[in-house]
């Protein structure tokens, strides 16, 4: 079978960065999945549908009109790398994760990524329940103060308004809601291996990852 080196971890923990990293050292294929999450978020927000409607939403999920090239990501042709980053998107995107109907299309979609020669998955739920054959597993992980300074400087990189206190709140309320939901909530697998990135760099955690792939 393609190999699949599943990372997951809570919001901000670094796992867009590691795992694109990672995909490019060994030529693999890359999946965002938090990114379907929020594109399904951003597409029901532009269509007028309440983020708890899980009719709409599913459909919207199974029908999403998303590309990928590179680094940016196009939802019906409309370049929304930014977009989808915001602050309403990350929000947006854990109100839709809870609802079983969403995760379900979705599902499909992101089996669909395991191509040759293999693929870096990043999210919640890849060791746990789209890849749980996956041969690497790793549960990336940085305390609630370490990611949301990430997340302020990633913001303000790119122009974009950041409060800390505010991003602080907004994560500890995702974390809350990602791991308390009854569907798919965000835990390590018994079989993932723990990597705390508080202190490290990137490059230490991608080194990590390699190290796991190689084993
Ligand atoms: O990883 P990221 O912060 O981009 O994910 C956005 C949201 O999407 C998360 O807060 C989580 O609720 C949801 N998500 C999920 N399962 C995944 C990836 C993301 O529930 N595999």
């Amino acid at each position: 079978p393609v190999p699949v080196i599943g990372i997951d971890g809570p919001s901000a923990s670094g796992k867009g960065t590691v795992g694109a990293r990672v995909a490019e050292a060994l030529g693999f294929q890359h999946l965002d999945s938090g990114s379907l999450y929020r594109l399904v978020a951003l597409a029901g927000m532009r269509e007028g549908v309440a983020l708890d409607d899980e009719v709409a939403l599913a459909r919207i999920a199974a029908a999403l009109p998303a590309s990928f090239e590179g680094d940016t990501v196009f939802l019906a042709g409309d370049d929304v790398t930014n977009a989808i980053r915001s602050e309403a998107c990350s929000v947006g995107a854990s109100k839709v994760a809870v609802l079983p109907a969403v995760r379900e299309a979705l599902f499909w979609r992101q089996r669909a990524y395991r191509r040759a020669p293999g693929l870096v998955a990043e999210g919640r739920d890849i060791g746990s329940v789209i890849f749980p054959d996956a041969p690497v597993k790793i549960f990336l992980t940085a305390s609630a103060e370490a990611r949301a300074e990430r997340r302020y400087k990633q913001l303000i990189d790119k122009g974009m308004p950041a409060n800390m206190d505010d991003l602080l709140s907004d994560l500890r309320e995702r974390d809350a809601r990602d791991s308390q939901r009854a569907v798919a909530p965000l835990k390590r697998s018994e079989d993932a291996a723990l990597l705390d990135t508080s202190e490290m760099t990137i490059q230490q955690a991608v080194d990590f990852v390699l190290q796991q792939a190689a084993a």
